[in-house]
C-alpha cells in the first residue's frame, strides 16, 4: 500500500471511534459529566495566530504528510482553526486514579482528536491537537496549553521514539499568539505566556480510565463496546472478542505495560504523573507533563513537586506503580469476566516481563550475555552503588561502554580508570569517599568482562548501542524553552537533530552530552516541574 504525500488539510480522515461507539454530538463546550457517552463530538477552539513553530520530519514521512508554510491551509488545521469535511473531531470521556484516589470524570478536557489518516504502511493514525480549546471535559480550566509544555511534549515524545521508547509521538509544535495565564508553581503569581497547541500521533489515544470509568458508573454495555473496539481495532491478532479474548487482551496490555517501564528504568525517565487517566492501553508512554530525566541515580527522584511529599511517581517507584495501575484497569474489566480472579494471571504476566525485560536490558547496558546465575546479584548491586556515587546515569554507562575494552584486556590500571570514571561522572562533593562501593562493584564487573566469550570490539558495539550517549537533560529542554520564548528556535532545532541518533557520537555536540552545570540544579525547570502547564 502507498499513498501520496500530501499536506494535512487535504488528507482524508477516517473516523472508527465516533462511527462505532456511542457518544453525544456537544451542544456546548460548558463542563459537565456525560453519562453513557465515550466521547463528546466537540471542535476546536481558533486563535489568533496559529504559526508552526517546530515540525518532525521524521514523524511526518511515516504519516506521508508534507512540511507545511509557516502559516496556511495546514498549519491552520494542526492549531485548530480549520476542520476538514473528512473529519469528525471528539474528546473521549475517561476517568481515573489520580495518585492514588479515584477522581471520577476527567476526561479530554484540552485535547482533541481530529479523526485517523493512513500511514505509508497502510496502518492507521490517530491525529489529537492538545491545547485546542475548552470542551466538555475541561472541568474548571480553560483547555488550553503554554508553549514551554507543549515543547517539552512534542521534543521528549520524538526523543523517546529515538531511544526506541514505545510511546505516542508528535508532529507539530503550532505557537497560537495568543496567551494562556498560568500559576507555574501554585505559588499566587499567575502570570501571562504564550500558547501552543501540539498536534499528538498514536494509533490510539483510550487510556485505562476509558474503561474505568464505565464499570465505575455502571455502564457495562458501553464498557463491552469500547472492549471490543479497542480489540478489533488495535489488537486484532487476538481474535473475535468474546470473555476469553478479554483475559487475553488483558494479559498483552500487562505484557506491553511492562515492556514500556523496563524502557524507562533503562534510559533513567520519570513519567512524573501515573495516574491511570495517563496509562495507554496499548501499552505507550503519554501524556508527557512535568517528566524529567534522572542525572544523579538516585530512585527517590522525582521533577514533580505536587509529588515531592509522597514520592509516589519516583523513578524507582515506577515498576511498583505500574503494578497498581494494572490492578485497577483489571477491576475495571472485571464485569466483562465471570471470575475476576482470572485476571490474575495478566498481572503475573507483568511482573514476569518485567523482571526479566529489565534484567535482560541492564545486561546489555553491561555488555553482558546472560550467562552466570551470579550475574542477577551483580545487576542488582548496581543499582545502589550508582546511588551512594551519585554519578550521572547517562554518562556512567556511556563511558562504561568506551572502557569496556581497556578492562576486558587485563591492563592492570583498573584502579585509575575507575577513577577517572568515577570522577567525570559524579555529582558528589567528594566523589572518591562516596564511590567506594562502586569502585568495588567496577572491579568485579572487569572480572566478570573478562569471561565474556565476545570480542572486545562487539561488547563495545553492544554497550554503544545499548547506552545513549544523549537524553533530553532537564535543562536542555528549559534552554529550548527559554530560546524558543525569546523567539530563537535554534536550540530547539539543534536538540532535535541530535536526539534523532542518541546512540551516534555527533562530536560537535559534545556539550548537549555534558553532566549537568551546576545552576541547573535547583532551577525551576530543569530540577522542580509542576502539573501547571
Ligand atoms: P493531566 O494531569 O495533564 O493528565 O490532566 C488531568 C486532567 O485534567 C485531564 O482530564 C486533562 O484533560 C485535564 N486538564 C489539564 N489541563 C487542562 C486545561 N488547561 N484545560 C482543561 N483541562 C485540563
Ligand atoms: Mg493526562
Amino acid at each position: 500500500m502507498s499513498i501520496n504525500v500530501r499536506p494535512i488539510d487535504q488528507a482524508v480522515f477516517r473516523n472508527s471511534f465516533v462511527e462505532e461507539l456511542r457518544g453525544e454530538i456537544a451542544p456546548d463546550k460548558r463542563p459537565r459529566q456525560v453519562p453513557g457517552a465515550c466521547y463528546s463530538r466537540v471542535g476546536p477552539t481558533p486563535v489568533s495566530d496559529p504559526h508552526l513553530l517546530a515540525w518532525s520530519d521524521d514523524c511526518a514521512a511515516f504519516l506521508g504528510l508534507s512540511r507545511p508554510a509557516e502559516r496556511g491551509p495546514a498549519v491552520d488545521v494542526l492549531g485548530g482553526n480549520a476542520v476538514t469535511p473528512s473529519m469528525k473531531p471528539f474528546a473521549a470521556r475517561y476517568g481515573g486514579h489520580q495518585f492514588g484516589n479515584w477522581a471520577g470524570q476527567l476526561g479530554d478536557g484540552r485535547a482533541l482528536s481530529l479523526g485517523e489518516i493512513e500511514a505509508c504502511d497502510g496502518s492507521w493514525w490517530e491525529i489529537q491537537l492538545k491545547g485546542a480549546g475548552p470542551t466538555p471535559y475541561s472541568r474548571r480550566a480553560d483547555g488550553r496549553a503554554v508553549l514551554r509544555s507543549s515543547l517539552r511534549e512534542f521534543l521528549c515524545s520524538e526523543a523517546m521514539h529515538w531511544l526506541g521508547v514505545p510511546t505516542t509521538r508528535a508532529l507539530s509544535l503550532v505557537g497560537t499568539g495568543d496567551t494562556v495565564v498560568r500559576d507555574m508553581f501554585y505559588s499566587g503569581d499567575p502570570r501571562p505566556e504564550p500558547g501552543a497547541v501540539v498536534a499528538r500521533v498514536s494509533p490510539s489515544f483510550i487510556r485505562f480510565g476509558n474503561f474505568q470509568i464505565m464499570a465505575t458508573m455502571g455502564e457495562t454495555d458501553n464498557l463491552r463496546a469500547l472492549a471490543d473496539y479497542t480489540i478489533r481495532h488495535h489488537f486484532p491478532e487476538l481474535g473475535e472478542p468474546g470473555e476469553a479474548v478479554y483475559l487475553q487482551w488483558f494479559e498483552e496490555i500487562c505484557r506491553r505495560t511492562a515492556i514500556m517501564i523496563a524502557h524507562w528504568m533503562n534510559v533513567g525517565f520519570v513519567h512524573g504523573v501515573m495516574n491511570t487517566d495517563n496509562m495507554s492501553i496499548l501499552g505507550l508512554t503519554i501524556d508527557y507533563g512535568p517528566y524529567g530525566w534522572l542525572e544523579p541515580y538516585e530512585p527517590d527522584w522525582t521533577p514533580n513537586t505536587t509529588d515531592f511529599g509522597q514520592r509516589r511517581y519516583a523513578f524507582g517507584q515506577q515498576p511498583r506503580i505500574a503494578m497498581w495501575n494494572l490492578m485497577m484497569l483489571a477491576r475495571g474489566l472485571s464485569p466483562l469476566i465471570s471470575k475476576a480472579e482470572d485476571l490474575g494471571a495478566g498481572l503475573e504476566t507483568y511482573r514476569l516481563t518485567f523482571t526479566q525485560t529489565h534484567q535482560e536490558m541492564m545486561l546489555r547496558k553491561l555488555g553482558l550475555a546472560p550467562l552466570a546465575e551470579e550475574d542477577a546479584a551483580l545487576v542488582e548491586e548496581l543499582h545502589q552503588a550508582l546511588a551512594e556515587a551519585e554519578v550521572d546515569m547517562t554518562l556512567f554507562f556511556r563511558q562504561l561502554s568506551h572502557l569496556s575494552a581497556p578492562l576486558r584486556s587485563e591492563s592492570g590500571s583498573e584502579s585509575a580508570l575507575f577513577r577517572e570514571l568515577i570522577a567525570a561522572t559524579s555529582y558528589a562533593a567528594s566523589p572518591t569517599a562516596e564511590a567506594e562501593h562502586l569502585e568495588g562493584w567496577l572491579q568485579r564487573y572487569a572480572q566478570r568482562l573478562r569471561l565474556e566469550p565476545s570480542d572486545a570490539h562487539s561488547i563495545r558495539e553492544v554497550m554503544l548501542s545499548a547506552n545513549p550517549k544523549y537524553v533530553l537533560r532537564n535543562y536542555l529542554a528549559q534552554k529550548a524553552i527559554e530560546g524558543a520564548e525569546a523567539g530563537d528556535l535554534s536550540p530547539l532545532q539543534r536538540l532535535m537533530d541530535v536526539l534523532k541518533t542518541p546512540f551516534a557520537e555527533h562530536p560537535d555536540d559534545d556539550e548537549l552530552a555534558a553532566k549537568r552545570p551546576d545552576w541547573a540544579r535547583t532551577k525551576a525547570g530543569c530540577a522542580t516541574l509542576s502539573c501547571s502547564s
